[in-house]
């Protein structure tokens, strides 16, 4: 039989890694250098060269690329060398490779790596490939350091030979690692296209759902679907991803969760696939923090043993997760252990030969710790798949803020004060600077402008210890910077542990801070300044926070035109809420789709109770009659149920209503969640839905939270639920800057800040009742509002409803 040579691609960046990469992990020169940072700064050299050189000669991101022929398989090899001067007048070309680094170095040599070194000798290689008549050109490796922006560089000349023979070497020891990857790559590739659908019966609206994602990979687009409760959402997005993987050119797919528990739904789906004769490597990625086996140590080699010689024992520990095809967390901390390496580094390096990788939202978005070898430069296009997806717009905010508080200045402050007179004028200068925030409040006056004079009165919002403000804190940047720019210049030569960690975490959370002024902050941002508790000096606390109100830009910029995208979730509803929230308000590279719910819509009553007012002036007036309804409803049914409210003080509210109307009736029992619930009082409070038929069971949950969604309680283990009020999020200044900021941007604040978020909760809660295709059971909507036409627009189009007024409604238990 005939078969394709397998195609396989590798970036030259990757290339000398995976070759020349040898002794420790590198300590804080340039781990401190985010990816980002580093961009930001190798825009900064290229203009810098461009004036030195002139417009005409001088080419960034120059494209190099080779493809070499093998036996059984082909070799792309690919890459953006950082910069090439052709001066046509003397006929020379130098390239020039740009590495940024956080230190202030006296010898060049003391900055360069092997890896360094490999990249820019292949890109000489490739050059001469594509230029007959090059002769004798430049190498140049030139490190600019982002506390000064001064570089030294190192040049020589590299002949066409010589870069040859380089290159040869290279392709010589990666042949073995080529011949193995090609070797999976057409085991895998046969597999896929045998494959067929994992399970005997394709749900209604799966096939649909599995075109529209197939679509989206061809074309490019990212697609937004709400794809209802029981449609089937991972293996609908996952096997016509892995269905396009051989066409995805070197592309990974990225599953990607807000939670640990839902990448098992992931696992088991990748499981049915293997059982069906899938061969693909997989792994599950799990946070740094629990992977890190040196809590008190730093990700340096003279720190931590783990870091030390880290490359050295690399390749043994590959090795034998090579033999697994699905690598989970456990996995890479017993290899980890075995050979004395990093756990957390092993899995990211184990996650380069897996062509799906489990992780969580931060792993692709946040600009911290998003990984970078695959987001940082678009080498390929990945398909990322975002489960759960409706979190997506809560989480995007939050990956793009960022704070800075008193607190954490004063943890610092008695290293910052000792280690060097620059960091002790400046960290007092910013305990100034709290103080004079701290005086503003105190004053009840809007007077930010005492530690920011550029900002006027007149454009601050106030607020009970609450101050906002869109304008940039200019001198909290420049005295940030400051001290961030001497903090970075002695970290490096730290000795002292406890002085070191405590350094890290400051300099680390000032320099995210400073990063998202310098990188992000426009008028999709307010800062807000907010008082609250005691500090260690026994002051307020004062925080400054850079609120992200809008991440939809920033996540457009990471997706379009570099990867394929697909959100998708329950509640996707209204569409265009979602969409201009996770893309933006562009529709040339997204499409919405909504599919049908597969379950028959007459297991689901939803009672819609239209005289009942919740608002908070009317809620002391209804309180009785909503327990007296409820209680009314369920009168006589041993079954299990759940009522849900916009708030905890609503819930206590209700709660003591219907405790005092059961407490002689010893068949119905009452749970209630509590605020800050342990990991085994919330299994506790699940585990009791488990039995059924002894008793009336009313379990009492607030709308968001952790009872509100992502719990399944499939078949009698719950019979029904009650959703008092709209659960709209109370009204505060946050709320308010919100609403105003959606108000100019869509022409509807109140929808996007208050009522949308609201109905999220809602249907995530109601999602709760049917479960699968032989639940049965019921929702009561206990709000007028729910029969308002703007909230009828909302009702998904699988709901069957009726409208009472609460003394008259019921539920029809014989068709339960
Ligand atoms: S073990 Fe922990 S401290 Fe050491 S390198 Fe890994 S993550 Fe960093």
């Amino acid at each position: 039989m005939y078969m394709e040579k397998a195609l396989h691609k590798i970036s030259v960046r990757a290339l000398s890694e995976r070759i020349y990469r040898s002794g420790s992990l590198l300590g804080a020169g340039y781990g401190g250098v985010s990816g980002l940072d580093g961009t930001r700064m190798h825009q900064r050299v290229f203009r810098d060269i461009k004036n030195e050189y002139g417009e005409d000669c001088v080419f960034s991101e120059y494209s190099l690329g080779t493809t070499l022929e093998y036996e059984l398989f082909t070799i792309q090899i690919s890459g953006r060398a950082d910069c090439i001067i052709e001066d046509s007048n003397t006929s020379s070309v130098n390239i020039i490779e740009i590495k940024t680094h956080n230190r202030v170095a006296e010898k060049v040599e003391s900055l360069i790596l092997p890896t360094h070194e490999a990249q820019v000798k292949i890109y000489a290689h490739l050059y001469y490939l594509s230029h007959a008549e090059a002769e004798d050109i430049t190498i140049t490796l030139r490190y600019v350091s982002f506390l000064n922006y001064q570089f030294l560089e190192k040049s020589r000349i590299f002949t066409r030979d010589e870069a040859s023979e380089f290159f040869d070497n290279t392709m010589a020891l990666y042949l073995n690692e080529a011949t193995r990857i090609s070797n999976y790559e057409n085991a895998r590739n046969e597999s896929i296209a045998a494959m067929k659908f994992p399970y005997t019966v394709v749900r209604s609206g799966q096939k649909d759902f599995m075109k529209a994602v197939l679509s989206s990979l061809k074309h490019k687009e990212t697609l937004i679907a709400e794809a209802p409760t029981g449609i089937g959402k991972t293996i609908s997005t996952l096997y016509p991803s892995i269905k396009w993987l051989p066409s995805a050119e070197g592309g990974k797919i990225f599953y990607a969760t807000a939670k640990l528990a839902t990448r098992e739904v992931a696992d088991k789906a990748l499981i049915d696939m293997r059982n069906r004769g899938l061969v693909i490597k997989s792994i599950q990625l799990a946070p740094k923090e629990q992977m890190c086996t040196a809590k008190e140590e730093f990700c340096d080699s003279r720190f931590c043993p783990f870091a030390d010689g880290y490359y050295s024992r690399l390749n043994a520990a590959l090795e034998e997760l090579h033999g697994l095809d699905a690598i989970y967390p456990e996995d890479i901390r017993r290899v980890a252990e075995k050979h004395r390496i990093c756990a957390h580094e092993l899995q990211l390096d184990a996650s380069n030969f897996c062509d799906v990788i489990i992780c969580d939202y931060n792993h692709i978005f946040h600009p911290r710790i998003r990984l970078q070898r695959y987001f940082a430069v678009n080498e390929f296009c990945h398909t990322i798949l975002i489960d759960e997806a409706h979190n997506m717009i809560s989480r995007s905010r939050d990956m793009f803020s960022a704070t800075l508080s008193r607190s954490t200045l004063l943890t610092a402050l008695p290293v910052l004060s000792t280690i060097s007179q620059k960091t002790e004028k400046y960290s007092h200068q910013l305990v100034d600077y709290f103080t004079l925030l701290d005086y503003a409040f105190e004053k009840d006056s809007a007077g930010l402008n005492m530690a920011e004079p550029a900002i006027k009165e007149s454009e601050v919002v106030i607020g009970e210890d609450f101050r906002a403000t869109r304008t940039v804190p200019k001198n909290l940047y420049q005295l940030l910077w400051a001290l961030c720019f001497h903090i970075a210049n002695i970290l490096a030569d730290l000795e002292d542990r406890e002085k070191r960690r405590i350094l890290t975490e400051f300099y680390f959370e000032a320099r995210f801070f400073l990063t998202i002024i310098e990188l992000y902050f426009d008028n999709a941002y307010i800062i807000e300044v907010t008082r609250s508790g005691a500090c260690s000096n026994g002051q307020y606390d004062i925080s400054i926070t850079l609120d992200c109100l809008d991440a939809s830009d920033k996540l457009a910029n990471i997706l379009k035109d570099n990867h394929n995208a697909v959100f998708f979730s329950a509640t996707m509803s209204p569409a265009q809420y979602y969409r201009s929230m996770i893309v933006g308000k562009e529709t040339t590279f997204s499409r919405m789709i909504q599919l049908p719910s597969p379950f028959p819509p007459e297991n689901l009553q939803v009672l819609i109770l239209k005289d009942i007012k919740t608002t908070y002036q009317e809620r002391n007036f209804t309180c009785d009659m909503i327990a007296r309804t409820i209680l009314r409803m369920i009168s006589g049914h041993k079954e299990n149920f759940m009522v849900f409210f916009p708030s905890f003080a609503y819930m206590e509210m209700i709660y003591s209503r219907l405790s005092k109307a059961t407490q002689q009736d010893p068949d119905i029992e009452l749970m209630i969640q509590t605020q800050g619930m342990g990991a085994e009082d919330k299994k506790h409070y699940l585990d009791r839905f488990n039995r059924h038929g002894d008793k009336t069971l009313l379990g009492l949950a607030v709308l968001g939270g952790h009872f509100g969604e992502g719990i399944d309680l499939v078949g009698d283990r719950l019979k029904g639920a009650f959703i008092v009020g709209v659960g709209l999020p109370q009204i505060s200044k946050e709320r308010e800057i919100l609403s105003q900021y959606f108000q100019n941007k869509f022409g509807d604040g109140f929808s996007f800040a208050y009522k949308f978020p609201g109905w999220e909760k809602v249907l995530q809660a109601a999602g709760r009742v049917i479960r699968d295709e032989n639940d049965k059971g019921f929702i009561v909507l206990m709000d007028e509002r729910y029969s308002r036409e703007d909230y009828r627009l909302l009702w998904p189009e699988h709901w069957r409803v009726a409208e009472y007024l609460s003394d008259e409604a019921e539920i029809f238990w014989d068709d339960l």
